[in-house]
């Protein structure tokens, strides 16, 4: 039994990064990944594009080489999920039985898809959408093409495995309870542009609209009603309504849970020897000042890291300002900011025509938040935002919106 050392509860992105931190820092003590599930930590965005569609093979997903751990002394156990935590005691309880102790603990858990309780949601046809698993048995349903596919949701999943599905030739009806897809995550004008994307692909939107039950032959899917009574025939549905972060153990142990596991901007939870990052952790953001719980890569990798070095004392701060991606048929998105500082629909460089733009969302006169959709890289635009973000300088919407000032020479 170890009584010293680092516990990692979670082998994600966020776990396996902490990991790789904790060996970089020159960290010499144990430390132990518990991973429920029974892959070596992985990448999930391939999941709902390159890898779902076949560009990619398994090679793009592992965090880190499997033999790294190994070689590393990472104790890395499959398969083996934390079942208990008791901070008095600084022990975790695994799903075997067995007891771990550590000096510190990070809770990476992730989060899981929110599920919904429609009748029909265990037919065979039917599938959320978070692991390697649910990827490879989409892409077995998508490949051959010539299949009706319903997805329910019209966030970054739902819409990225719409792209999938129809890129394979399937015939895709999409439908959300917003108005516009992705208006929760960047306003209903560029929703509305992800929309045209995905028309001019064959993709059909029923929005606002919910289903109200999954129908099923012989145990198998075979449409969805609306709550307006319509039938959409369905060889496959995929349910991807937003995830929930996973909080049981931290919430059983008492620890300060409000969407997410409630830290510092360090990853301290308020208990003495426990952290928490990545999709699980909301963390105080310096920036805003206001706890921000982020579903994203970037966040759970540079979470990840910021937790092992405070686990070691050493001074860190999760104060990057948040990131995400998506690909979607022939558009590459980047986004960086805070939307829920966002006040107003954003100013527009470039053609939302041609493809080929930059949003910036402003506050008062500063910018919070910017988007470069097929903007070319040797431009930088990611960095010319995040500056122009984190300088808090105020521009002009005409300064923003012209496109013979180089987004480098923006204010900063
Ligand atoms: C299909 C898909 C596509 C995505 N695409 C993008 C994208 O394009 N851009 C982007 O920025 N982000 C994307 N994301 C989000 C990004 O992948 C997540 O933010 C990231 O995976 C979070 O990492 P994490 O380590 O916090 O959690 P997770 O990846 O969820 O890992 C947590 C792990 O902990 C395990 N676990 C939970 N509880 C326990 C326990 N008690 N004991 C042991 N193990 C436990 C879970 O099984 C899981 O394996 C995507 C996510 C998905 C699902």
């Amino acid at each position: 039994m170890a009584t010293e050392g680092i516990v990692i509860v979670g082998g994600g992105l966020a776990g396996a990064t902490a990991a790789k931190t904790l060996r970089a820092e020159g960290f010499a003590g144990s430390v132990t990944v518990l991973a429920a599930e029974p892959h070596p930590p992985y990448l999930r965005p391939p999941l709902s594009k390159d890898y779902l569609l076949g560009t990619s093979g398994e090679e793009a997903l592992p965090v880190a080489p499997e033999d790294w751990y190994g070689a590393n002394d990472v104790d890395l156990r499959l398969g083996s999920r934390a079942v208990a935590m008791d901070p008095a005691a600084r022990a975790v309880t695994l799903d075997d039985g067995s007891e771990l102790h550590y000096a510190s603990l990070l809770l990476a858990t992730g989060a899981q898809p929110r599920s919904v309780p429609l009748p029909g949601s265990g037919l065979e046809g039917v599938s959320t959408f978070r692991t390697v698993e649910d990827s490879r048995r989409v892409r077995r349903a998508l490949a051959g093409g010539g299949r009706n596919v319903v997805m329910v949701g019209s966030g970054w999943i739902g819409m990225e495995l719409a792209a999938a599905a129809s890129i394979y030739g399937n015939t895709v009806t999409l439908m959300g309870l917003e108005e516009v897809p992705l208006a929760a995550a960047i306003g209903p004008d560029l929703g509305g542009f992800f929309r045209s994307l995905h028309e001019a692909h064959g993709v059909r939107f029923l929005l606002p609209a919910s289903a109200a039950e999954i129908t099923g032959s012989s145990g198998r899917v075979t449409g969805v009603r609306t709550s307006t009574g319509e039938l959409l025939p369905a060889d496959l549905v995929v349910i991807a309504v937003g995830v929930v972060p996973e909080v049981g153990l931290a919430e059983a142990a008492g620890l300060g849970i409000r969407n997410g596991i409630l830290t510092d901007a360090s990853l301290r939870t308020g208990t003495q020897g426990v952290f928490a990052a990545g999709d699980a952790a909301n963390a105080l953001h310096p920036f805003t000042g206001e706890h921000h719980r982020s579903e994203h890569w970037s966040n759970a990798l540079n979470g990840g890291k910021v937790a092992a070095r405070s686990m070691l004392g050493l001074e860190a701060r999760l104060d990057v300002i948040p990131y995400s991606y998506t690909d979607q048929y022939d558009v590459s998105m980047e986004y960086s900011g805070f939307s829920s500082l966002v006040s107003g629909p954003p100013v527009i460089r470039g053609s939302l025509q041609d493809k080929q733009f930059v949003a910036f969302w402003q506050r008062e006169g500063r910018v919070v938040a910017g988007m470069n959709v097929n903007w070319p890289r040797s431009a930088k635009p990611q960095k010319a935002i995040k500056a122009l973000i984190a300088s808090r300088a105020g521009v002009s919407p005409g300064l923003l919106m012209d496109s013979s000032v180089p987004l480098e020479e923006l204010p900063a």
